[in-house]
């Protein structure tokens, strides 16, 4: 499932043919992707707004509307699984996994594709009320240092579970929790109070410089499902140090990584690097 790396590649490839853009109708072929609203209703609030912004908030990929200078909700993309969005010319074939296709005014059109419907490209007059709960960006000031300290000393859970939670920490998933928690030499199951504070530290800037050179590569496809807007794999899997890597040495210290399940959760790390919580 993409994560943050993944949807702040989208966003930002996105972004150019987007903003300025005016919507001139919109195409749905899937409804239940617009998570409650009925195409008619969908297409009659987009339709003769523009694009004032792109931005993405956890695994949201979000655009602002406009009309005229008065901003009109929210077009908000989720890609659960398998969902994709690119923008091509209009009467482009992209094929059956086509859900909802958002005309603009330079003959191009946004498509959402998924193969899995469980994605959503939803309209919300309000989009701070749907992210109210969310947590703070990992990439933001907002994950300080003390923030981060006071938080995982008040939580009293273990770490892997806990980054995974959206109302904890935005748009961390199975892959860079991982990557991370092995990177910050801590075992997932570590309870986050017992974790002191210099060691809290390292796990945050283990977290930011994961998630920023994930970005820089584009994101992670190691499945047929996440690619870019421009039809292209992500390249971080090349560096991956456990996510995926069971059996295989670490690339640390050469002992083989593990895969044990954690919260439900598939979970990879090197028990040398990593070493099992006391107790
Ligand atoms: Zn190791």
């Amino acid at each position: 499932m993409p994560e943050l790396p993944e949807v702040e590649t989208v966003a930002r490839m996105v972004r150019p043919g987007l903003l300025g853009r005016q919507i001139t109708g919109a195409e749905v072929s899937w409804e239940r992707s617009l998570g409650g609203l009925d195409a008619e209703t969908f297409r009659d609030r987009v339709t003769g707004s523009s694009v004032s912004k792109v931005w993405r908030r956890a695994k949201w990929i979000v655009v602002d509307l406009k009309q005229g200078d008065t901003p009109k909700g929210h077009l908000l993309c989720h890609l659960r699984m398998s969902g994709r969005l690119h923008v091509e010319p209009r009467e482009a074939d992209m094929g059956s996994y086509e859900r909802v296709r958002i005309d603009l005014d330079d003959g191009n059109s946004l498509f959402f594709l998924d193969v899995r419907k469980f994605g959503r490209m939803v309209y919300t007059d309000d989009a701070d009320e749907r992210f109210l709960g969310i947590g703070p960006e990992p990439l933001s000031e907002e994950f300080s240092s003390a923030w981060f300290r006071g938080a995982l000393r008040s939580r009293k859970r273990q770490l892997k579970p806990l980054l995974l939670d959206q109302s904890f920490l935005a748009g961390i998933g199975n892959i860079y929790a991982d990557e991370a928690l092995h990177a910050a030499g801590l075992h997932p199951q570590r309870r986050s109070d017992r974790v002191p504070g210099p060691r809290a530290d390292r796990l945050r800037e283990e977290l930011r410089s994961v998630l920023k050179e994930a970005i820089r590569r584009e994101g992670s496809s190691f499945d047929t499902f996440y690619r870019t807007p421009e039809g292209q794999p992500g390249s971080y899997q090349d560096q991956f140090l456990v996510y995926g890597r069971d059996g295989r040495p670490c690339r640390a210290c050469g002992r083989l990584v593990k895969k044990i399940v954690v919260a439900q959760r598939g979970t990879h790390l090197c028990t040398r690097c990593q070493p099992a919580p006391r107790g």
